[in-house]
């Protein structure tokens, strides 16, 4: 059995939103398309026909293509979670269910991860990790439904992969992430080096996605609230004790959304 490797690609979109496209042969499927136009685009240039959209949370940067897709494609299957915030999804999934994809040969796991908002989704399978606005680069989804607690807890069920899992997150962050990361942890060596890196790539106009699970442990103060560095970084600024868990993400997240 000889089967073809699924190419995975970034489709750019609006000013930062990566659309990725997983693709075998002449069939292809995208994950969170907030703008058809450069799907389409994309699609008929290298004369694909889509087969699947994958969809990871409500919010019109992830959705806003889907209608006009689903008109060009009238036989696609649009999946994501059951929620009146999601219109023309025709497959709806829940935490644990298994998504076959028939035109690629492959299947995802869906795992729920309330936070960014309630109901946000990943899926999960040998192409990957497509996480939406839960995990970024050195960085996580601001809490816009969820409590600090229930993101913390769906990233650890993201830390749970296996550690070279890649990470398709829909954001270019990752610089302005970093900047932070390396507020809270300047003596990071990892995260120096990786700053430097992914400043290379952006020069070069080259994505810094994907990641990978072992290397967001290593940079992503997010998922380091174990760091002694950041805990003190914490404890300075907020003229108190931040050690606990939680408490350290929670200060995290705060700081970061006025950073
Ligand atoms: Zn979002
Ligand atoms: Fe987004």
């Amino acid at each position: 059995m000889s089967e073809k490797p699924v190419n995975i690609v970034p489709i750019p979109a609006f000013q930062d939103n990566y659309i990725w496209c997983m693709q075998q042969e002449n069939a292809c499927i995208v994950v969170d398309p907030g703008d058809a136009t450069p799907v389409l685009d994309y699609v008929e240039k290298h004369q694909l026909t889509l087969t699947d959209i994958l969809i990871t949370h409500h919010h019109p940067d992830h959705t806003g293509g889907v209608k006009e897709l689903v008109k060009n494609f009238p036989d696609i299957r649009v999946i994501g979670i059951d929620s009146s915030r999601i219109p023309y999804v025709t497959h709806k999934v829940t935490d644990g269910d298994q998504v076959d994809i028939p035109s690629l040969n492959t299947s995802f796991r869906v795992l729920m991860l309330p936070g960014h908002t309630k109901d946000h989704i990943a899926f999960y399978g040998d192409l990957g990790l497509f996480c939406g606005d839960t995990l970024f680069s050195a960085g996580c989804g601001r809490l816009f439904e969820g409590s600090p607690e229930q993101m913390q807890h769906s990233l650890s069920r993201l830390t749970d992969l296996p550690s070279d899992t890649k990470v398709y997150c829909t954001h270019e962050y990752t610089l302005a992430n970093v900047s932070f990361a390396l507020a809270a942890e300047p003596n990071n060596q990892d995260l120096q080096r990786y700053q430097e890196w992914a400043q290379g790539q952006r020069k070069a106009d080259t994505p810094t996605l994907p990641s990978t699970i072992e290397e967001q442990l290593a940079i992503n103060p997010f998922l380091r609230t174990s760091s002694e560095e950041i805990q003190k970084t914490l404890s300075e600024k907020l003229a108190r004790n931040v050690h606990e868990s939680l408490d350290v993400f929670t200060e995290l997240r705060r700081w970061k959304d006025h950073f």
